[in-house]
């Protein structure tokens, strides 16, 4: 049963498939839908993770991308992994926002001890997120590819740390990076457990590769994951040149840091205007009304962080984010 409340209208055009994925639900770890492939050779272990959300199929694409092209590791170990299943097979581009999860959102259940908590809702998503928690607490490095409800300029989300920012800059896609602590319903999977320690080694980045079912956004995916694999140097050099070639990237970051996260508290929220996201705002603007409170810019330029278009009670409405220099934290 999917989660009625994602049962509305899809107004984008649907420009990319997503694939079939069952030729993996094998796996080669004992798990279905994640593979690992160890080099035996020192070195990192990382991690690329796709579907976390069902209706985001260009992580898939990424995903299936390197598995035909029978990516393996030099040194350390490199694993694939297909997060929500369950809601991507249950993908339907015809009503597309309706596989977003089955129960619940996954990527809000990866706070200290919410996967311990058995006095919860067994939902299909919690028992995914334990069969896999394992996995992603052996990684070293993860990226978690997502994407966006709206048209948007790509977005690298680096999380509350600067060692996120550093690694996006190291990892070196040329979109804007934010610096964010997630979402007060819950933590995400990039910021789960030693991801977020300052004194870790541990690191992770989640990008926003564009709207769901945009053209670019599987670009963007095949491009964040050859580039992530790349600055592991765990594969030779060349791997994924043929790809990089084609693209510009002249290694010109922005960096954005998240001051507000704007949490939907009554049935009565609106926003005052159809914001895309990445909208940058005079301070004062009014961005929405909840219930009679309105919610005003509160920074000199304020960028619009993924105004969502489920208003629903409890989840991010939408992040406020200024620009700083890297690492000015
Ligand atoms: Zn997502």
């Amino acid at each position: 049963m999917a989660d009625i409340r994602l049962d509305y209208e899809n107004e984008f055009p649907i420009q990319i498939e997503a694939p079939d994925i069952s030729a993996y639900k094998s796996g080669n770890i004992g798990v279905d839908y994640i593979y690992t492939f160890d080099s035996g050779k020192e070195g990192p272990h990382i991690f690329i993770s796709a579907v976390v959300h069902g209706n985001e199929p260009c992580g898939a694409i990424a995903l299936d991308w390197l598995f035909k092209k029978d990516v393996r590791p030099v040194k350390g170990k490199l694993s694939l992994g297909f997060m929500n299943v369950e809601a991507y097979l249950a993908y339907d581009p015809n009503n597309p926002n309706r596989t977003r999860w089955i129960d619940e959102d996954f990527n809000r259940l990866w706070g200290p001890g919410i996967l311990d908590d058995f006095s919860r809702l067994k939902t299909s998503e919690f028992e995914r997120a334990r069969i896999v928690r394992p996995i992603i607490n052996d990684a070293d490095f993860l990226l978690d590819i997502h994407s966006m409800q709206k048209p948007c300029v790509p977005l690298m989300m680096a999380g509350m740390k600067a060692k996120g920012l550093t690694f996006a800059k190291l990892v070196g896609m040329n979109i804007a990076t934010i610096s964010d602590s997630g979402h007060k319903e819950g933590m995400r999977m990039r910021d789960f457990s030693d991801f977020s320690d300052p004194n870790s080694k541990k690191n992770a980045l989640l990008v926003e590769c564009g709207q769901h079912w945009e053209k670019s956004s599987e670009t963007i995916a095949i491009e964040t994951a050859i580039r992530f694999i790349k600055s592991a140097g765990i594969m030779n050099d060349e791997f994924g040149m043929e790809y990089l070639s084609n693209s510009k990237n002249d290694d010109q970051i922005s960096f954005y840091k998240v001051g507000e996260i704007i949490t939907i508290k009554t049935e009565k929220f609106k926003f005052s205007k159809d914001w895309q996201g990445f909208d940058n705002l005079d301070k004062g603007t009014i961005i929405a009304y909840d219930d009679e409170e309105p919610i005003y810019a509160p920074f000199e330029k304020t960028i619009l962080i993924m105004p969502t278009k489920r208003l629903l009670v409890g989840k991010t409405a939408v992040r406020l984010a200024y620009q700083i220099k890297q690492n000015g934290l």
